[in-house]
């Protein structure tokens, strides 16, 4: 099943609020996000051994997929592939179902460079 609609919406809403930057590891599997609307709160967010995300957060605790747990996605993304997250993934992610109440699974696409124009420029100079 693809990527839902929720989970894509989830991981944009996290990169326009500063992506892997707005979380805190605060040991193996559990992280600390920030409140966007709520300053100086923050949610806290647990990632078990299947790759579930879990947020305490209203929409978390109610088993949908939140910036919050997205945002720990992308950070656990770029550190494993040393690139940076760039958009949500396209349908061919091997994405868990999105299922009200059960533990949510994301899915991104990564780029190995942060911007084109260095890439460009260095070509040119090959050329
Ligand atoms: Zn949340």
């Amino acid at each position: 099943m693809a990527l839902s609609g929720s989970e894509r919406n989830a991981v944009q809403r996290a990169l326009a609020r500063g992506g892997a930057a707005a979380v805190a590891r605060v040991r193996y599997g559990l992280y600390r996000v920030a409140s966007n609307s709520r300053p100086g709160t923050h949610h806290t967010v647990s990632v078990d051994d299947a790759g579930r995300y879990r947020c305490d957060c209203e929409a978390g605790l109610a088993g949908r997929p939140c910036w919050h747990a997205a945002a720990v996605f992308v950070a656990k993304v770029e550190h494993a592939s040393k690139g940076r997250v760039t958009r949500p993934a396209g349908a061919a992610a091997p994405a868990a179902p999105a299922v009200s109440g059960m533990p949510v699974v994301f899915a991104a696409a990564t780029a190995p460079r942060p911007s084109r124009q260095p890439l460009a420029a260095a070509e040119s100079l090959a050329a």
